[in-house]
């Protein structure tokens, strides 16, 4: 008999909390037993890549030595982005993609929990003095099928342990732009354009805004949502992102 599923969920949460109470915690990745709750094992925390100065003051992208505080990088250098400032926890690579897509296709929500406080550390100098944070939207088709957008999730976990007010839906996302998954940064560039818009009476005029993301990939996507908050009139805009992935050699 399905006598679980005939439970009411706040009688199946108790259960949850009581089981959580007696069996070890398990790895966010892996599943192999670990002491603390909502962590990694040692191989899977080993196996990942998390940013760490020293880095590019605007971008985040590591540098293999000290280039002395403010240096940038050579792509920041040559075409400044939109943005002021962009940090990530991890790279995006075949170690992490597992926990990202968890998040993104399962109700994960103690993995959101962890992300939630990984972005606030890594992200301490975007989110210093932020009025707001605002989840890069999906369109409302895919959120048809996904039930949840994973930005708002991410944005909402970084307020819970002390990150700025989440303006869920502040952006809208006006047209629904075909997967990224396999276009150049040229084609992405094309794709996002004018994909975006601020919702009809939000105004960011003069506020500190930190978007929001799972995944930086080219930065197209967050070039476009900055460039639509900037001529709405926001004083900075910051991004925080749980992984970015890098072209090899980087
Ligand atoms: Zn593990
Ligand atoms: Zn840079």
């Amino acid at each position: 008999m399905q006598l679980a599923a005939a439970l009411p969920s706040q009688v199946r949460r108790w259960g949850r909390a009581v089981i959580d109470g007696v069996l070890p915690p398990r790895c966010l990745n892996c599943g192999a037993t670990v002491d603390a709750i909502d962590a990694l094992c040692g191989k899977c925390w080993a196996a990942m890549t998390f940013f760490a100065p020293p880095w590019c003051a605007v971008c985040g992208l590591p540098f293999p030595h000290p280039m002395g505080e403010g240096a940038i990088c050579g792509a920041c250098a040559n075409r400044p982005p939109s943005w002021d400032c962009a940090r990530a926890v991890f790279r995006y690579d075949r170690h992490s993609r597992r926990l990202v897509l968890m998040l993104k296709h399962g109700d994960q929500t103690h993995l959101v929990g962890a992300f939630g406080r990984w972005m606030l550390r890594a992200g301490g100098e975007v989110l210093a003095g932020a009025d707001l944070a605002v989840p890069v939207p999906l369109h409302w088709t895919r959120l048809l099928g996904r039930r949840f957008n994973q930005a708002v999730l991410l944005a909402r976990a970084i307020r819970g342990v002390g990150g700025p007010p989440v303006g869920a839906d502040w952006l809208v996302r006006r047209r629904r732009t075909p997967s990224q998954g396999l276009m150049g940064p040229a084609a992405r560039a094309r794709n996002v354009r004018g994909a975006f818009a601020l919702r009809r009476g939000r105004s960011v005029a003069g506020k500190r805004v930190v978007l929001i993301d799972d995944v930086l990939t080219t930065g197209a996507t967050a070039e476009e949502c900055a460039r639509v908050l900037r001529r709405a009139g926001a004083a900075s805009v910051g991004v925080l992102v749980l992984a970015r992935a890098l072209r090899a050699g980087n």
